[in-house]
């Protein structure tokens, strides 16, 4: 395990060493620096210091036979046998890096009653698939899963493992790379393959969003990342691709906990999977005014988003909220109510056709990335939105009928 000291006796004060740390993880207490709780051992601290007063003791490297790890492996995600839409996108995405690794693409399924699913997995890209299918991997859970998982990958050496960014990919991926020593890049937003050393490159935003960085992980295998749902696009699916199937059995394994019941939350149409998001921000003033937004959601068939403070205010739950901590959205229309348009909020609108922003600034940057802005009080524009979109509709409805009355 890593370590850091100061040497007391060698350190004099100078505070040279403050300004290199990123985290604010030193302080000088009786003339001698103190590294806090909250070092996170980047070492940054180390070189800065002239009286070779940091002792960094770093984790030594077990050498790895990179060269036994071959081929992608992507963790197709499925409840009550629908693949997840996230593991759809992160086959194609694999298949692309698999062109330039020239090497294989394998799906991870497990679950049980779940064989149909492998042909939409190899339409979707996968060169085979390894399927468990058990009645004890009916129900996640995310330390049996890991287990089995870890098994697999020590059995069959794959170079990269791909997981969705989801609430059960988030607990299952730390589970295996911990175990299996290796790195993790959590909600990246790029995967590529270096040309050179043919690393991948994961590519996430850093420092609050504000700048993105490429991280690899050269000395450990397999590399693993997780990736949001929205962020790459699916395939176009052939069902006439051939791949194969290997089903593998294993005796059951034990997890700490049992599942004892499903309770589902969801309702209606999820953020992910919504083409309206109508997505209030702290303009809209009070949890009051939401129910505005609400109706012009409602009327366009579309769904509740947010941003973060209106989370943390507890106007809305953290279920919708939009960004880089919250959840990545495609819609087809973003309407952004009284959002100023912080890069992070950004982080999370992927492929969005039109976006339509409401804000009394005309100088918020959300009109940089809007394709129609609205200046004014988002809760005098909403009512009037509201009201005529109800008498499109009417008018729609009557020519309709009129139609059809006209109809031979
Ligand atoms: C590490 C990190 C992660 C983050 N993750 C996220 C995230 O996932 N999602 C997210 O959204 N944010 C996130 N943030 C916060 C982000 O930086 C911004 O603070 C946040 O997005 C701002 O939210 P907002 O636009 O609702 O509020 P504000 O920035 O306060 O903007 C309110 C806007 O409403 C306008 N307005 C005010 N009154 C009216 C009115 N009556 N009518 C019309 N317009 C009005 C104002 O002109 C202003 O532009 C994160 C920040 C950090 C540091
Ligand atoms: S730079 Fe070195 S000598 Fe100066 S305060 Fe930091 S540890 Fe002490
Ligand atoms: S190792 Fe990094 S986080 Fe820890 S004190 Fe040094 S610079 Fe700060």
């Amino acid at each position: 395990m890593a370590s850091i000291n100061i040497i007391k006796n060698k350190c004099i004060g100078c505070k040279r060493c403050i300004g290199a740390c990123p985290f604010g993880a030193i302080e000088i207490v009786d003339k001698v620096a103190v590294i806090k709780e909250n070092c996170t051992l980047c070492g940054s601290c180390v070189e800065v210091c002239k009286f070779n007063a940091i002792n960094f003791e770093r984790d030594k490297i077990e050498s790895v036979d990179l060269s036994k790890y071959k081929g992608i492996w992507v963790f197709a995600e499925q409840r009550y046998g629908k693949l997840k839409s996230v593991s759809l996108e992160l086959l194609g995405k694999a298949k692309e890096l698999s062109d330039v690794l020239k090497t294989k693409v394998t799906a991870i399924l497990l679950g049980h009653r779940v064989n149909e699913l492998c042909h939409e997995l190899i339409a979707y890209g996968a060169d085979e698939v390894l399927l468990m299918d058990e009645e004890w991997l009916n129900d996640f859970n995310d330390h049996i899963y890991g287990e089995v998982i870890i098994d697999l990958v020590n059995k069959y050496k794959p170079e990269i493992v791909l997981v969705g960014a989801t609430s059960k990919g988030r607990s299952l991926s730390p589970h295996i790379s911990s175990t299996l020593k290796t790195g993790l890049t959590a909600d990246c937003t790029g995967l590529n393959i270096d040309k050179e050393s043919k690393l991948l490159v994961q590519t996430r935003p850093a420092f609050g969003g504000n700048l993105m960085a490429e991280i690899i992980c050269p000395n450990n295998r397999p590399q693993m990342a997780t990736v949001r749902p929205k962020v790459f696009k699916p395939l176009k699916p052939d069902y006439n691709r051939k791949g194969k199937i290997t089903k593998i059995h294993k005796p059951p394994v034990e997890g700490f906990v049992k599942l004892i019941r499903n309770i589902d939350n969801s309702e209606g149409l999820s953020l992910s999977d919504a083409e309206i998001i109508v997505s209030v921000g702290r303009g809209i003033g009070s949890a009051k005014n939401i129910q505005l937004a609400k109706e012009l959601a409602d009327e366009l068939g579309g769904v509740l988003g947010s941003s973060r403070p209106v989370v943390d205010i507890g106007w809305m739950p953290y279920s919708q909220q939009v960004g880089q901590t919250g959840k990545t959205v495609a819609p087809k229309v973003y309407i952004a109510c009284g959002i100023s348009g912080a890069i992070q909020h950004l982080a999370g609108l992927a492929d969005i056709e039109t976006i339509i922003a409401i804000n009394a600034d005309s100088e918020a940057p959300i009109f940089k990335v809007a394709n129609y802005g609205i200046v004014g009080d988002v809760n005098e524009i909403l009512p009037l939105l509201i009201k005529n979109i109800k008498e499109a509709k009417i008018t729609i409805d009557k020519s309709y009928i009129e139609h059809i009355n006209t109809y031979p």
